[in-house]
């Protein structure tokens, strides 16, 4: 096992917030990773799984064993009217993109361009332009920290719900290895997105699945930062969710107010929306901002330290609790 010590996080965050691993350990195997988790217990060192670095913020540096997913691969099986692909943990969420919209498989196109890895994109059930991981979800393999037993979760395990699962709500109890998707040779578009549907709205004949994932790239690509540009970690907060009574409340004050009735009855604020309202859309504070074009989007050109970012974070918070009386929570991982 190859332990490399006091390494440079920058590679493995895309909000660029400085830190620096004692130890760090690419594993490329489920083996390698029970070795890695073994050696961490014996040492009571704590253990920080990365993977792309889309979703986190440094608030300083990391003690322990920080181990970076790299399990590669990618393999199709095909099961009577559905097609079943498994991908490594480790495995970049676009190549998987690429790879299922190359095999004109459809389910997976709404997801073009989600940066961070497959073994990610289960922990916050990643979602987009209407579709989420949830619905293409088949299974996924993981290696249980406290006994290193591995396992298969089936959709029910896993818990999922609006950007949340059981791995986010018990952060450190398990390592996803790899995540396999139920896929279609024939389907349907998911354009229940207006800005998706207009887009895709003069294409003559049948849609592709590379239609639609081409069409995402170029909405998202004019709207979101590249964090290879700009430094970012996509959406900041999570949209929220509130009851009807509140949503009605706040559409009598505010009638412009974005919002989205959700089949449990509840209703979902757009998050970019209210803090866009507060004032703080485009503004750069010190280096670190919220976007011009989507201020949901926390963006840190002056490639600011964590405790920087999470001060904008409050401040934006705050700001919004006291004008609508919603409280937003942050939605990348704090480590440590
Ligand atoms: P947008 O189209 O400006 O919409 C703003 C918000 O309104 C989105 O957050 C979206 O919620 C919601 N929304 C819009 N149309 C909706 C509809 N027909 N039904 C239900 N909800 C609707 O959003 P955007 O910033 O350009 O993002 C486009 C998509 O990419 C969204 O789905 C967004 O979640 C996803 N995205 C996710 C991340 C991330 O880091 N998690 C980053 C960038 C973009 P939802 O978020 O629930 O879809």
């Amino acid at each position: 096992m190859n332990i490399q010590t006091k390494v440079n996080l920058a590679p493995y965050c895309t909000m660029a917030t400085p830190a620096v691993a004692e130890r760090l350990v690419v594993v490329e195997s489920t083996r390698a990773l029970r070795e890695a988790l073994a050696l961490a217990q014996a040492n009571r060192w704590p253990v920080y799984v990365l993977g792309g670095g889309s979703n986190v913020v440094f608030k300083g540096d990391l003690a322990g064993l920080v181990i970076h997913m790299a399990i590669d691969g990618i393999t199709l099986q095909d099961a009577q009217d559905t097609v079943l692909v498994t991908a490594g943990a480790g495995v970049r969420w676009q190549a998987l993109v690429d790879f299922c919209v190359a095999q004109n498989l459809w389910g997976v196109e709404n997801l073009n361009l989600i940066p961070g890895t497959v073994g990610a994109a289960p922990i916050q059930n990643i979602g987009a332009y209407g579709v989420e991981l949830e619905s293409i979800f088949h299974r996924l393999e993981l290696v249980r920290v406290d006994d290193l037993s591995a396992h298969t979760f089936t959709p029910e395990m896993c818990e999922f719900s609006y950007r949340q699962s059981r791995f986010k709500r018990e952060p450190g109890a398990y390592v996803i290895t790899s995540v396999t998707l139920r896929l279609a040779r024939q389907g349907e578009p998911q354009l229940s997105y207006p800005g998706l549907q207009n887009q895709l709205a003069h294409v003559a004949g049948p849609l592709t699945p590379k239609a639609v994932a081409d069409t995402v790239a170029a909405i998202r690509r004019a709207k979101l930062p590249d964090p290879k540009d700009i430094p970012n970690s996509g959406s900041f907060f999570h949209n929220p969710i509130v009851s009807a009574s509140k949503a009605a409340e706040l559409q009598a004050r505010w009638p412009n107010l974005v919002s989205f009735a959700q089949p449990n009855g509840q209703v979902k604020l757009a998050a970019g929306w209210l803090i866009e309202q507060a004032g703080f859309k485009g503004q750069l504070y010190d280096g670190v901002g919220m976007h011009s074009q989507q201020a949901l989007v926390m963006t840190n050109p002056g490639r600011c330290n964590g405790s920087q970012v999470l001060a904008l974070a409050e401040t934006v918070a705050q700001k919004v609790n006291d004008l609508f009386g919603v409280q937003l929570h942050v939605e990348p991982q704090i480590l440590p």
